[in-house]
Order: structure tokens, then C-alpha cells, then sequence
């Protein structure tokens, strides 16, 4: 399986600066197959702008959120079948920025990732332990609740999902989780997905938190993290390049 490097902007961007940084990439790999799969998950008012820059290239596009409703009076809400009129590949779900300062709970993750699956988009399932969970022994049962509700909404698509690792205490922080510490827990999540799909083998278990160009060979040498998800490093054309080329 090949690996999947996607970059999570956030909210940053501009139609300038996005146009040049994506140009930057699609210049860096000059027409040639990368080591990895690539995306870049955007602000959904950018969606329309990287369709037509990527569309025929080899870098996927995708949203950082999507609606846990169908269509209606949701107000502010992106819903799936939006995201699919721009064809995205992937929805990010879950994300510790979202949990944290929306509320959003391990159900309506759960919600999210259901509906992006039942609308051809593949979810970036996010997992992860606050620091003081860490502290407190607690990083395997966090990680196993949030992705035990996932696998129960989408229950025979399991395979399906694309799961992230990202420890809350490394996100935006500069501190990464050591690639045994990573692998340990990524370790604990594949026999999770073995419990619930006859192909575990087949789910990319990304690693996020801080990832770069200096740690990223380290990260996915490791057996079982399978990419990375990457936000301030994906947001240069350079960095985001070399952790593609680490990808074996
Ligand atoms: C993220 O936002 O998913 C992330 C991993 O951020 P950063 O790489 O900046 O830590």
C-alpha cells in the first residue's frame, strides 16, 4: 500500500498565495509519480480553486470538515454532496481543533464520517490524547473510544476510513511524538481495525503532530504509521515535498 501524505491547511490561504503554492508543488514533482499519495485538505471556499489547479495532476483535494446533516437549516454548514460537486476525495473528521473548540463528540464524529462515506468521500478519521490524558495513563483507552464510535457508524466500511493518529500535546506545538511512541499507539488502532474488518492491512493509519521534513523518515519508517498529516509543514511547498519523498 502506498503511503498518503495530505496536508491540512487550516485556515490560512489566500486565491494568491494558494495559487503559488500549489503551483510550487506541482513544479517540485515536474510530471513525475511521487513516492506517496498526495492531498491537500483546504477551506472549503478554496475547494473550486484547487479542483481546477489539481484535477489531472497527482495531488487529491479534500475538505477539513463536513456537515453530520444531509442538506437544510444548518446555517454555515458544508454538506457532503457539496464537497462531492467538487469532487473531493477526502473530508478530514474529528480534527482535536474541532473537538476542542466546537464540542464536537466522538458521536457526531461518528456522524460525519457515515455520511462522507455513504457520499464517495473518504473521511481523515482524527484521533488523539490530550497531554493530561497522556499524563494520566489514559492516551489507549481515548484513542479506542473515539475510533470504537467511528467504526460503529460505518460498520462493514471500516476498511474504508482513513485514520490519523495526532496527539493533541503535538499538534502545532513543534513537539513530536517519538516514532516508538507513535508506532505504539498506532499499534494499538490496526488491532482495533483487525477486530472490525477482515482487511485492517488495508486502512491508512496516519501520523500527525508536528510532522517535518527532519522527522518525517523516522515517523514512516515505522511499521505501522502509514503517512502523515501534515499542517504547518503543508503549507510550504519545499517541506511538503520532502516528507513526501521520506514516504517508501
Ligand atoms: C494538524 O493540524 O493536523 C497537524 C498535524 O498540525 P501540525 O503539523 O502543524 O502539528
Amino acid at each position: 500500500m502506498k503511503p498518503l501524505i495530505a496536508g491540512n491547511w487550516k485556515m490560512n490561504g489566500s486565491l494568491a498565495a494558494n495559487a503559488a503554492l500549489v503551483k510550487a508543488m506541482l513544479d517540485g514533482l515536474d510530471g513525475k509519480t511521487p513516492a506517496a499519495d498526495m492531498a491537500l485538505c483546504v477551506p472549503a471556499p478554496y475547494l473550486a480553486q484547487l479542483q481546477s489547479q489539481l484535477t489531472g495532476s497527482a495531488i487529491a483535494w479534500g475538505a477539513q470538515d463536513v456537515s453530520s446533516h444531509e442538506q437544510g437549516a444548518y446555517t454555515g454548514e458544508v454538506s457532503a454532496t457539496m464537497l462531492k460537486d467538487f469532487a473531493c476525495r477526502y473530508a478530514i473528521v474529528g480534527h482535536s481543533e474541532r473537538r476542542q473548540y466546537h464540542g464536537e463528540t466522538d458521536l457526531l464524529v461518528a456522524e460525519k464520517a457515515r455520511l462522507a462515506l455513504a457520499h464517495g468521500i473518504t473521511p481523515i478519521v482524527c484521533v488523539g490524547e490530550t497531554l493530561a490524558e497522556r499524563e494520566a495513563g489514559q492516551t489507549e483507552v481515548v484513542v479506542k473510544r473515539q475510533l470504537a464510535a467511528v467504526i460503529h457508524a460505518v460498520a462493514h466500511c471500516t476498511s474504508e476510513i482513513v485514520v490519523a493518529y495526532e496527539p493533541v500535546w503535538a499538534i502545532g506545538t513543534g513537539k513530536t511524538a517519538s516514532p516508538d511512541q507513535a508506532q505504539q499507539v498506532h499499534a494499538v488502532l490496526r488491532a482495533q481495525l483487525a477486530a472490525a474488518t477482515q482487511h485492517p492491512e488495508r486502512v491508512h493509519i496516519l501520523y500527525g503532530g508536528s510532522m517535518n521534513a527532519a522527522n518525517a523518515a523516522s515517523l514512516l519508517a515505522q511499521p505501522d504509521i502509514d503517512g502523515g498529516l501534515i499542517g504547518g509543514a503543508s503549507l510550504k511547498a519545499a517541506d511538503f515535498l520532502q516528507i513526501v519523498a521520506s514516504a517508501h
